[in-house]
């Protein structure tokens, strides 16, 4: 077997301070292969010395906790769940994870008060092992209620295991750190706990970079992050991290650290907004953070979400009403140039400010040369366009860019594998490069109007721009080749 040198030389995981091939490494070398990520193989290690995986003695709790989980991930049916747990706490009640699960059911059902109650009695009846899930996860329940000074208690005694078992672990405390805005925490606890390779643990940490305002550091943790793919929604959105978009946030410049699908809190309010119901009914620890769940992922208006939240004064209300205010005003159109109408731009873009789309209807006067209406083209649509939406020249030094040139004649779907006519530019010369090519395009235009549409392709950089004249379609693609990271 062959390992990686960085995974055999690292501090062995069990913390005796050795590097794991002198320690370790020899006890665990059968259950390790080369293809285990350095979060797996630090969690194997920690695992077994701590006795986890060791099977529990009552085998019936175990079948019903096993039977419960999958029912609680795969149907998501928490009251059977429930009913399965309950019984299997009954029959093995020194084992913690029946706790924890029972009280993630609560949790996800809605139920904070239930959820914390679970899991104070886990921690106490069953402590066979140091439980900082279990920890971590009192102080997410009771911060949702509003006890932030009992949270804040388990937080730090969660936050004084320095080697914990496993990545669900490091997660869960990075979550409820996340709760507290306490960036500089999670980098640290990620990065002692060696497991955050993990790409849940990753995410976490990436966030924590982008709002201490290390974006390029962030994007280079997403990059390294081992099964980056199995996140999606979450992988979408950080791709833009490193690329210069804005986060689309209550709080200013900050970017989210939560999802609708990781945030129950979230979810609570949007059923409880969908029935008509009052979401201020429930604990209202967490509902500022479920507000800019909404917000950041565009699920409810800013506009919608004010309202919701007038004349309140709970804590934290004041700095909500002025960030959705912000946001209420960033959504609002800015003038446009004249004859451009704006569209969303179809794709669906988490978390940051949805790019639109400018429309102009071009039409010849008869009289005008093709300088002069690629001239009009480029100063009053594309030139616009890039400076409000795409920020390409911001921060792309001398790269050389790249104009690109797609002809689909009419009638006729862009076949895969059509390929576009490429040229590399130096950065100055890329406007008059596509200024000569827009001569070309209106030397040839057939029809005395001319549709022109231009977005942009965040992952892409510049603006995509693509003119229709009777029977000819071209889109005109300008890109930094060395800044798409990740295609
Ligand atoms: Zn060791």
């Amino acid at each position: 077997m062959s390992l990686d040198s960085e995974i055999l030389y690292m501090p062995c995981p069990c913390g005796s301070g050795s590097k794991f091939k002198f320690c370790c490494w020899k006890k665990y070398r059968d259950r390790i292969d080369d293809s285990m990520t350095r979060a797996r193989v630090v969690q194997a290690v920690r695992c077994e010395n701590s006795g986890v995986y060791a099977p529990r003695p009552n085998r019936e709790a175990q079948e019903l906790s096993d039977e419960a989980r999958e029912m609680l991930i795969e149907d998501h049916d928490t009251e059977k769940a429930m009913e399965l747990l309950r019984k299997a706490a009954e029959l093995d009640p020194e084992d913690a994870s029946i706790w924890n699960n029972a009280a993630i059911c609560e949790w996800e059902a809605g139920h904070a008060e239930a959820a914390a109650e679970w899991q104070r009695q886990g921690i106490e009846k069953a402590n066979s092992y140091r439980n900082t899930f279990g920890f971590a996860s009192m102080a997410i329940y009771l911060h949702a209620l509003g006890r932030d000074d009992e949270a804040a208690g388990w937080l730090e005694r969660a936050l004084e295991d320095r080697l914990p078992l496993s990545r669900d672990v490091v997660v869960r405390v990075c979550f409820a750190l996340a709760l507290y805005r306490r960036h500089r925490d999670i980098l640290d606890y990620a990065a002692d706990s060696c497991l955050d390779d993990d790409s849940r643990v990753a995410f976490f940490k990436a966030v924590a970079l982008a709002n201490l305002g290390r974006t390029a550091e962030a994007a280079e943790v997403l990059r390294d992050a081992d099964e980056f793919a199995l996140i999606h929604p979450v992988g979408r959105y950080l791709e833009c991290i490193g690329d210069g978009c804005t986060p689309r946030s209550v709080r200013s410049g900050e970017w989210p650290y939560f999802t609708l699908s990781m945030f129950p809190p979230a979810r609570w309010l949007d059923e409880d907004l969908r029935e008509g119901r009052n979401p201020f009914d429930r604990p209202s620890g967490t509902i500022v953070d479920a507000i800019e769940v909404l917000a950041a992922e565009s699920f409810r208006t800013p506009a919608e979400l004010l309202k919701l939240i007038q004349g309140r004064e709970d804590a934290g209300m004041e700095e909500l009403r002025k960030g959705l205010e912000r946001l209420a005003k960033e959504d609002a159109d800015p003038a446009l140039p004249p004859g451009v109408t704006e569209a969303r731009d179809e794709a669906r873009r988490l978390f940051i400010h949805p790019i639109p789309k400018w429309k102009l209807e071009l039409e010849y006067d008869g009289e005008s040369e093709p300088e002069d209406e690629a001239e009009r083209l480029l100063d009053g649509f594309v030139l616009p366009y890039n400076d409000r939406h795409c920020q390409l020249f911001s921060e792309d030094g001398d790269l050389p860019h790249e104009l690109a040139l797609l002809v689909v004649p009419q009638e006729e779907r862009p076949e895969l594998g059509m390929c576009p006519d490429v040229e590399l530019v130096p950065r100055e010369r890329i406007w008059d490069a596509l200024s000569d090519a827009l001569v070309d395009f209106f030397e040839n235009c057939n029809d005395d109007k001319s549709l022109c549409e231009v977005r942009c392709d965040p992952m892409f950089g510049g603006p995509i721009l693509t003119i229709r004249n009777g029977n000819r379609t071209e889109s005109f693609m300008i890109a930094v080749p060395e800044r798409n990271k990740w295609g």
